[in-house]
């Protein structure tokens, strides 16, 4: 009998360099997509972790419990069959002859290649930056650092007035350490916030002990071995036995710069919108990616170039949409939510504001001339009802109420909207997971907390943003179900 040769198609093979949280996504979305019956998937980490909750950092500082932010652990890797080798940082990469080099000097080979290095902290070209006691603010081994460098300190500088600023500030005050804040423009958050936010969250800062210097640039750092002073443009000079860069980020692009991968004027390697580079065997993903000319510098994006990537690995087409800009404050002091153009002021919008000096309460929604799209808002001292506008914005911004509502409606604890929602829209962007599959998600397994229905859908269990969106629609399905069941009962 004559034997029929079968054809055993030879399984590719993925090598990504960096386990964040895009390349985790990445991950998830291997297993998601079933591409283990046609790739085999290996990673590099050059940290000495498995992935972890990045966002949540500062919390750990305190407690110093980085475990708890681990997104994996090390087991879950093998059980699906993912190769992870921790602590090995790739140094080169070879498009054509498709290699990587390793720090250790081994090298290894790759069908498609994709890179998630994030991006690093930015620190100024500034003298003396290679004293002790000079810090970033970005992974576990930064916050390890600072912790161990702590119990000789007692004044901190943090170099930058932004949101990661206030929050690093915040997690030192609770080390009983003396911490000033130091910022080049002229008011703290500036690209949130406008100039009324920003002096209230100054004073709120400045009441919780946090010193706030604005306007200062600084000009070296000093010390004998050890930093012990700052030396700012204007003259001044600050004693301090710390001092934390929080100055914004860059891409991590320089392996791609070295191979010689299309990188963008001011940085960041560029894809198209399905994440692929220029080099047809590399995708990149993530911080480090210059995607719609722009760095995705939260999460949620992050989390969809992941998932584009996959399907596209998958055979499904999928193109990268993107995210609004939002940001929440993570201080437990000072409740703070922007939302889209939430600093500009001008003229041709309708800008509606409630402030409330004694509780510290300012809220802003900007509408177009028309009164139609939402186009950015700010709520400090009560944040009530931001899910509600960023899930307003994230669905095109249209507003379906007489534009002066929007604002009234933010505190009204009863006001709901997830009624005037189509089921076709999104609710959580980091899982993509829609309103029709939400319900679906509540009718399956009768769910009926919503522990049950971020297990079983996944939703909110990324930036956690969309959480309270979530809750009120499994509290209107719950209230409608109950009524329903009442009327039942009594039509017997
Ligand atoms: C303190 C802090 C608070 C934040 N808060 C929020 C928030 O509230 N909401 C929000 O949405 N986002 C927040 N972010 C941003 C969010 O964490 C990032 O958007 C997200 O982590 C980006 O994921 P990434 O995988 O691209 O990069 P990363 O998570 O940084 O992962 C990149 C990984 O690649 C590794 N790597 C780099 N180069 C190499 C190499 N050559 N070889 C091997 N490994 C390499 C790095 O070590 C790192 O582990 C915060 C970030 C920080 C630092």
């Amino acid at each position: 009998m004559k034997r029929i040769p079968v054809e055993i198609k030879r399984k590719e093979k993925i090598v990504m360099v960096g386990n964040g949280m895009a390349g985790h996504k990445f991950c998830e979305k291997f297993i998601k997509y079933n591409l283990h019956k046609k790739y085999d998937l290996f990673i590099y980490g050059e940290e000495q972790h498995p992935a972890y909750d990045r966002i949540n950092l500062s919390s750990s500082l305190c407690d110093g419990g980085f475990d708890k932010l681990y997104l994996a652990s090390l087991p879950w890797y093998s059980e699906k069959k993912i190769t992870f080798r921790k602590g090995e940082k790739i140094t080169r990469i070879r498009p054509a002859s498709k290699e990587i080099t390793a720090s250790s000097g081994q090298t290894d080979t790759y069908d498609k290649l994709i890179l998630a290095t994030g991006s690093s902290p930015f620190v100024p070209n500034i003298e003396s930056i290679g004293l002790k006691g000079v810090f970033v603010y970005r992974n576990i081994a930064d916050l390890q650092n600072i912790k161990a460098y702590l119990p000789d300190c007692r004044r901190a500088i943090i170099a930058g007035g932004g949101i990661l600023g206030m929050e690093a500030a915040r997690a030192l005050l609770s080390e009983n350490i003396d911490v000033t804040v130091v910022e080049i423009a002229s008011r703290v958050m500036a690209r949130q916030l406008d100039e009324t936010a920003s002096a209230m969250l100054l004073r709120q800062m400045q009441d919780l002990g946090i010193n706030i210097l604005l306007n200062k640039r600084i000009k070296s750092l000093q010390g004998d071995n050890k930093l012990n002073r700052v030396l700012f443009d204007d003259g001044d000079i600050i004693e301090t036995d710390l001092i934390i860069f929080s100055a914004g980020i860059i891409p991590r692009d320089e392996l791609a710069r070295e191979a010689g991968l299309k990188i963008g004027p001011t940085g960041g390697v560029i894809v198209n919108d399905q994440t692929l580079t220029s080099d047809p065997n590399i995708y990149a993903i993530g911080e480090c990616a210059l995607m719609q000319n722009k760095i995705w510098g939260f999460a949620p994006p992050c989390y969809e170039m992941a998932d584009v990537l996959a399907a596209r690995l998958s055979g499904i087409f999928k193109v990268f949409l993107g995210d609004v800009q939002y940001s929440k404050l993570k201080i437990m002091e000072v409740e703070l939510f922007t939302l889209g153009d939430s600093a500009i002021h001008d003229d041709s919008l309708l800008t509606f504001t409630q402030i409330d000096n004694e509780r510290n309460i300012y809220r802003k929604v900007l509408i177009s001339r028309d009164g139609k799209k939402l186009v950015g808002a700010i709520l400090m001292g009560d944040i009530s009802g931001y899910a509600h506008l960023l899930q307003i914005l994230r669905n095109r911004g249209r507003i379906t109420e007489q534009p002066e509502q929007v604002i009234k409606r933010l505190h009204d604890k009863n006001a709901s909207i997830i009624d005037t929602f189509p089921d076709s829209t999104r609710i959580c962007f980091c899982e993509e997971i829609t309103k029709a599959e939400l319900l679906t998600a509540i009718k399956q397994h009768n769910v009926s907390s919503i522990s049950e229905l971020k297990k079983f859908s996944k939703a909110g269990s990324g930036c956690e943003s969309c959480i309270c969106v979530v809750e009120e629609l499994l509290n209107e399905y719950l209230l409608k179900e109950n009524v329903q069941n009442q009327f039942s009962e009594k039509s017997l």
